[in-house]
């Protein structure tokens, strides 16, 4: 049995023709279906639909043997147990700092929002700069417009949401796409039907 872990949405829809390629085929909708495990056309391969930040969990503990999870996701939550095999191209965007427009320099301890935590500790101490980091699970960008933060750490895309709020991309921490992970024990264990998985995937990678 092999169980894969993905999150709705972006990823799943752009993941549906990787998978196609390796001729695995969802027997449900996720965007419809409240299932949480959904059959495919193999009856060894199931998918296991969760919210993004959670498949590294799922796959560094082995309650799924692959996933597909964000770079950032990955960042964030530090990559224990698991290898990371293909770059899949896909969902990708720049994790950024951002701050207001005109913001005026403060003489205290800069307070980040974010719901990248780890990586927003990681970066600024790379840069020999103490802050507070304050963590949130959604709006970043609200931050600094009501006085809670100085600066956020989030993906940006296009840039409008920033804009749209006043904000401006300050520094690039990383680009970020979508990877394909594999459980560490799992790569050793089920090592032929996950190498075969990882080649016809990455044979499709445009
Ligand atoms: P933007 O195009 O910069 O306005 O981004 C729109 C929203 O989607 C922002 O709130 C980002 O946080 C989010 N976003 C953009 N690209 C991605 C991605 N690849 N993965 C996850 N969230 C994203």
């Amino acid at each position: 049995m092999i169980k894969i872990a993905l999150s709705k949405g972006r990823i799943f829809k752009e993941t549906l023709p990787l998978l196609a390629a390796a001729d695995i085929q969802p027997a449900e909708d996720p965007e419809t279906s409240r299932k949480l495990i959904l059959d495919t056309n193999h009856d060894d391969v199931k998918l296991v639909i969760i919210r993004a930040t959670d498949v590294p969990t799922y796959v560094q503990f082995g309650a799924a043997d692959v996933g597909v999870a964000g770079k950032d996701v990955l960042m964030e939550h530090g990559g224990e147990g698991i290898y990371e095999p293909l770059d899949l191209g896909i969902a990708k965007c720049r994790l950024m700092t951002a701050g207001l427009v005109n913001a005026k320099p403060v003489r205290r301890r800069k307070r980040i929002a974010t719901k990248f935590v780890n990586v927003a500790r990681t970066f600024f101490e790379s840069r020999g700069e103490q802050v507070e980091v304050i963590k949130l699970y959604g709006s970043m960008e609200l931050g600094p417009i009501v006085g809670l933060s100085d600066m956020i750490v989030d993906v940006v895309d296009t840039g409008n949401t920033l804009r749209a709020n006043g904000l401006a991309p300050i520094d690039h921490i990383a680009d970020i796409s979508a990877r394909l992970i594999v459980n560490k024990a799992a790569m050793k264990m089920k090592h032929q039907p996950i190498q075969s998985l990882i080649d016809s995937i990455g044979g499709a990678i445009g």
